[in-house]
């Protein structure tokens, strides 16, 4: 059986750094919506200088773009038999939409989504690591203002699909404030809550 689970949590939280170690220890893709867009923006695509639009200001890029691309992304993992399509998704979805979007995918070909991880932690020390970040890696969306609109939008869109998660019982949540080793077994661990369904 292969792997199929969803990151959730506020910018900041680890989602990227632990997306890439599950996806090592776990040996599926992790595909992270926020990469696929930055490294279409650094190429110059349609697609990055529509992108770029949105990501600039710390919206959210249209649903119509960001479904399609994710559409894509699965389509084009399958490789034969549908049920060995295993992945981690970093920032996706990220609103009620897209749930019922990926749902409809998942649906279509035939699979099912193991469920759920939230990694938490709180505002103000998500806020003082995306500004930490911002002094290490120079994103372009990661200055204050952006941040904080960043950190806004999560709030507003993104937040509420937690309890979406929650109520079909295909959501853990993990504590994201300690050790990135720490984290990461927190998060295997939780996810052997997801065997038994
Ligand atoms: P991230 O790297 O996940 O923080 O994403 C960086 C930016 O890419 C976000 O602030 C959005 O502008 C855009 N983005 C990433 N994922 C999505 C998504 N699922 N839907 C819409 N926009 C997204």
């Amino acid at each position: 059986m292969s792997v199929r689970i969803v990151l959730l949590g506020p910018p900041g939280a680890g989602k990227g750094t632990q997306a890439a170690r599950l996806a090592e220890k776990l040996g599926v893709e992790a595909i992270s919506t926020g990469d696929i867009f930055r490294a279409n923006i650094k190429g110059e695509t349609e697609l990055g200088k529509l992108a770029q639009e949105y990501t600039s200001r710390g919206e959210l890029v249209p649903d119509s773009v960001t479904n399609a691309m994710v559409r894509d992304k699965l389509a084009s993992k399958i490789d034969g038999d549908a049920q060995t399509l295993g992945f981690i998704l970093d920032g996706y979805p990220r609103n009620v939409a897209q749930v019922e979007e990926l749902d409809a995918i998942l649906s279509e070909f035939g699979v099912a989504l193991d469920g759920a991880v939230e990694i938490t932690a709180d505002g103000d020390i998500v806020t003082e690591r995306l500004l930490k970040r911002a002094e290490i890696e120079g994103r372009a969306d990661d200055t204050e203002p952006v941040i904080r609109h960043r950190l806004a939008v999560y709030a507003e869109q993104t937040a509420p699909i937690s309890a979406v998660y929650a109520q079909r019982s295909a959501l853990v949540q993990v504590d994201g404030i300690g050790d990135v080793d720490e984290v990461t077994d927190r998060l295997l661990a939780a996810l052997e809550s997801f065997d038994d369904q």
